[in-house]
């Protein structure tokens, strides 16, 4: 009856057509939008997108992804901080949190919920400064378990103390999510204090073995109110085959026995001469710190020849290279050679960000 009515005939044409034209173009966006899900490079509210579409790990062969590859502590514009993802029977292992590492991972597409256990080899800067977006992140993408990190004494300050200075945000953000945990029942930290080799570490996938080096040795490294500093090289045994992640180290007969017949060995590595000489124009002057510092490098950190002989000695499958400790112009590719000296016959990859390397060497 109404329906003769002609302009409420129109208006409810018009009134179509407009709800039509919005569903059309809400539905383009969408569409548009969903195809890259970059959850931290475009804004809070994509966030909560980004939980509703939860990128899945479909990894079931083991295989290495280097996260970042530079050693620190400052940035540098080709590579990211220390972080490396290991990625077996469709778990996500994260060793050590440098800066940038979330969106490395996001990169990389692996979920922060979807990260299983997160192991950190020692406290300096460059192992540990992208610890915070990371929490931050699994907090805000609504992670429901615990996120299990285990590092050295001093690891459960570091992790209290990040947490303290995210509740800030944490509380703005309270009204405007659906309701979160408390970040302290969000991550759960155990720490390693032995020396070593422990077995620390077990699940269905992977053992995990720590031992100390000896980046620390000379560094006049104190008892503090949670211990004593450590630096920890891990081991990952597994049914598709091992790996060892040197951490940052010098040479170490504990590691040269704990990489024992490793079939992939993941390592540091120092150019001295360049680093050297960067760290004197920075300092400008002697000073004692700069002689501690010269110290640590020579003697902490491994040079090329020291990472050959290091996997002859274990007799290593295969040498994966990251962490580069280089200042400008170093010759990144002169490395193989020297290395080459002591150990003739395994492959050596020189890593790169985001490079993937199957554990099986397919
Ligand atoms: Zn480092
Ligand atoms: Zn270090």
């Amino acid at each position: 009856m109404f329906l003769k009515n002609k302009s409420l005939r129109f208006r409810l044409v018009f009134f179509g057509v407009f709800v039509l034209l919005h569903v059309v173009l809400l539905a383009l966006w969408v569409t548009r939008h969903s195809d890259n899900v970059p959850s931290q490079a475009v804004g809070d509210d994509v966030v909560l997108l980004a939980d509703t579409i939860p990128i899945p790990s479909e990894t079931v062969v083991g295989k290495i992804v280097l996260l970042g590859t530079a050693a620190g502590p400052v940035p540098r514009p080709g590579r990211s901080q220390p972080a490396t993802l290991f990625s077996i029977g469709g778990r996500d292992y994260l060793i050590d949190a440098g800066d940038n590492v979330s969106q490395q991972l996001s990169r990389a597409q692996v979920s922060l919920t979807d990260l299983d256990v997160v192991f950190i080899s020692h406290l300096h800067f460059d192992h540990v400064l992208g610890l915070n977006p990371l929490m931050g992140f699994t907090w805000t993408g609504a992670r429901k378990r615990p996120l299990v990190i285990w590092g050295p004494p001093g690891t459960k300050s570091l992790v209290q103390r990040n947490i303290s200075a995210l509740e800030i945000g944490a509380e703005i953000f309270r009204s405007q999510l659906p309701p979160r945990p408390e970040m302290s029942d969000l991550f759960e930290v155990k720490e390693i204090s032995e020396d070593g080799p422990v077995a620390f570490y077990e699940d269905e996938f992977v053992k995990v073995t720590a031992v100390s080096n000896t980046h620390y040795e000379d560094a006049g490294v104190q008892a503090r109110d949670y211990g004593l500093d450590q630096s920890y090289s891990y081991r990952f045994d597994t049914d598709e085959g091992s790996v060892v992640f040197t951490g940052d180290t010098g040479p170490s007969e504990a590691l040269e026995v704990l990489a024992m017949d490793v079939d992939l060995l993941v390592s540091e590595i120092i150019d001295l001469p360049s680093v050297l000489s960067a760290v004197a124009k920075s300092f400008g002057g002697n000073s004692p710190q700069l002689t501690s510092l010269q110290n640590h490098l020579k003697r902490e950190h491994l040079t090329a020849e020291e990472v050959g002989k290091l996997a002859a000695r274990s007799n290593a499958g295969r040498l994966l290279i990251t962490h580069f400790a280089i200042g400008p112009n170093a010759d990144v590719e002169a490395f193989v050679s020297k290395i080459r000296k002591y150990y003739p016959e395994g492959e050596i990859i020189l890593g790169q960000d985001l490079m993937s390397i199957p554990l099986d060497g397919n």
